[in-house]
């Protein structure tokens, strides 16, 4: 067979060579008889049902042994599907229209994934599949069939499949499989995220009738990283990927290490590098990725959800499910910050030419202050006993922030009053997000205990470029000299002024830039945290004294083209 290049959706990092094994499902086709009594269908039902989460327990079990506890949730939560009303009131109901219970099944369980599915969004799309996962399980066990999905494999393969379902993906022994490849599937699914757990490379998409050719045994190799997949490879290129894979797994090595350590300049100075987050879940990660805090908590999520506020109470779980995750780290809790662009129903938004110049973030909190305090006392408890900070979006002059610091004042006396306990020390700061901002930090220096600088908005208020237009997109350039001017003075004052600066923008995170503001003195850098393994990698190859250069040649230079080249010589030079 020649060879042939594949591409698919680059699922789960790693490259594996092996022969390939075509995973197919056994095929549950529903017989035809005649059903019992309805009673008599529900019964079989139920037996079934009992089953199949003995079953899911058994896999729960494997599962936490294999990957931890997070990845054994998701049987937990198969589990729970199996006794939602919903689905056994409609099965109930198809048993009692005179369907067996196969059929009532299959029919209750299509609705109900081609409801999920139907939603038009990837999260819905991804449990409609475990709907169909938790539905093949009960028609298996009601057609007494044993659970064998890929007990045929014997030696090391790459698995080869339509689809894999998380049952599926539980049960691959990690000693004979080196990957796995499907047809369909997406980034969000279980499967995929039970992959990157058990670190096996994995592609997913790569469309309908690719395995046709592929027959049992054929050597591929699978990269994870470029979801490229080489059928029947020629010698050189099995040799040029298993250096790539050496390399690949020195780079991951050093980057885990650095990743591990507090970050430091290579001359000594520490700098502090922290995730941007919105949820527990995300908190997870950053730890994972060496987060040494958290420097941008994005609130909006919890606003975003419902039809209603979030209660006070909801928001105090959410925050205090991340502060207990990110244990002894400052985590910085921004209040709310949306606006027009996105309104939630509950809020009086009038219909606006420009949102994102209008009624948005600490402007929406100044004025429905019973909004702006519920959320207030959520950060001040669930702070409790923690290192929380609170910083507020979109300042642009003093008497802004010293009216949210009153509020912030009130709300402590107020949970004080009721004896409820709350963190009293919680410094207080602000983003630097207007030019305006960044032309007063000496006098907001008065009222904020830190500054961070957020250069998504900066960029676009500052050049006057809509960041989410993709027809200037190309105008939006972080590294312009008018906006590196602005990060520049605003380190500069605050330094004066004792107070400490970081950055939460996206560029923070750039590979580019960290050099330009590790020379201007930055000192914290919050980012997404897949990017902070590489982030701490570089700053420890930077000394104080070169960065220096490097910012002031970047500041010397007269456009962001420039800088931008500039600052890639710069990278260059210091991979080499
Ligand atoms: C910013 O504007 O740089 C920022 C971090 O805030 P957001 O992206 O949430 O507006
Ligand atoms: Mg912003």
């Amino acid at each position: 067979m020649p060879e042939i290049a594949l591409k698919g959706i680059p699922a789960s990092d790693g490259i594996s060579i092996g022969p390939s094994f075509r995973y197919i499902p056994v095929d549950l086709a529903i017989p035809e008889f005649s059903p019992g009594t309805a009673d008599e269908e529900m019964a079989r039902f139920n037996v079934a049902r009992d089953h199949a989460i003995s079953e899911l327990q058994e896999l729960r079990e494997i599962v936490f042994e294999r990957a931890g506890e997070e990845e054994a949730a998701i049987f937990e939560a198969h589990q729970v599907m199996l006794q939602d009303p919903a689905l056994e009131s409609r099965f109930r109901e198809f048993v009692e229209s005179g369907q067996t219970a196969e059929g009532a099944l299959d029919k209750a369980v299509k609705e109900l994934a081609g409801m999920l599915s139907g939603m038009g969004d990837e999260l819905f799309a991804a449990r409609a599949l475990d709907v169909k996962d938790v539905g093949r399980r009960l028609l298996r066990i009601l057609l007494g069939l044993p659970d064998t999905a890929l007990d045929a494999v014997t030696e090391p393969v790459i698995i080869m499949a339509e689809d894999l379902t998380p049952s599926d993906t539980a049960r691959l022994d990690p000693q004979l499989t080196l990957g796995f490849v499907t047809e369909r599937g997406g980034l969000t699914s279980h499967s995929v995220i039970l992959a990157r757990t058990l670190g096996l490379p994995a592609i997913v998409g790569m469309g309908d009738g690719f395995l046709e050719n592929i027959p049992n045994g054929t050597l591929v190799i699978l990269d994870g990283d470029s979801g490229e997949l080489i059928v029947s490879p020629q010698e050189n290129n099995v040799d040029r990927y298993i250096r790539t894979r050496q390399q690949r797994l020195r780079q991951r090595q050093i980057l885990q290490e650095a990743a591990e350590k507090d970050a430091y300049t290579s001359n000594g100075r520490r700098v502090e590098v922290a995730a941007n987050i919105g949820d527990v879940e995300t908190a997870r990660i950053a730890v994972e990725n060496g987060a040494e805090g958290v420097g941008l908590l994005r609130t909006e999520f919890l606003y975003l959800e419902d039809t209603k506020p979030p209660s006070e109470e909801r928001q105090y779980v959410a925050y205090r499910a991340i502060f207990e995750v990110m244990g002894e780290r400052r985590v910085i809790v921004r209040t709310l910050d949306i606006g027009g662009d996105k309104p939630p129903t509950y809020l009086p938004f009038p219909q606006e030419m420009n949102p994102f110049l209008g009624w948005r973030a600490i402007r929406i909190s100044l004025e429905e202050q019973d909004l702006f305090k519920t959320q207030l006392r959520a950060i001040l408890r669930a702070a409790h006993g923690f290192s929380g900070s609170i910083m507020f979006p979109m300042i642009s002059d003093l008497n802004e922030l010293r009216r949210a610091r009153e509020i912030v004042e009130i709300v402590k006396e107020d949970l004080a009053r009721e004896s409820i306990p709350f963190a009293s020390d919680v410094p207080v700061g602000i983003m630097v997000e207007t030019p305006a901002a960044a032309m007063l930090v000496d006098l907001l220096a008065q009222a904020s205990d830190f500054f961070s600088i957020g250069t998504n908005d900066l960029t676009q208020y500052t050049l006057a470029v809509d960041r989410g237009n993709p027809k200037v997109a190309g105008l939006f350039q972080p590294l312009h000299p008018s906006v590196l001017r602005l990060i520049k003075q605003t380190i500069d004052v605050a330094h004066n002024h004792g107070k400490w600066v970081g950055m939460c923008g996206e560029m923070a995170g750039m590979t580019k830039a960290i050099p330009i503001l590790l020379g201007m003195g930055l000192d914290e850098f919050s980012m997404s945290p897949r990017a902070i393994p590489t982030a701490k990698n570089l700053i420890g190859k930077l000394p104080d004294h070169k960065t220096q250069q490097i910012a002031a040649q970047a500041l010397s230079l007269p456009t962001a083209a420039d800088i931008e080249a500039y600052l890639q010589t710069v990278l260059n030079e210091l991979v080499d």
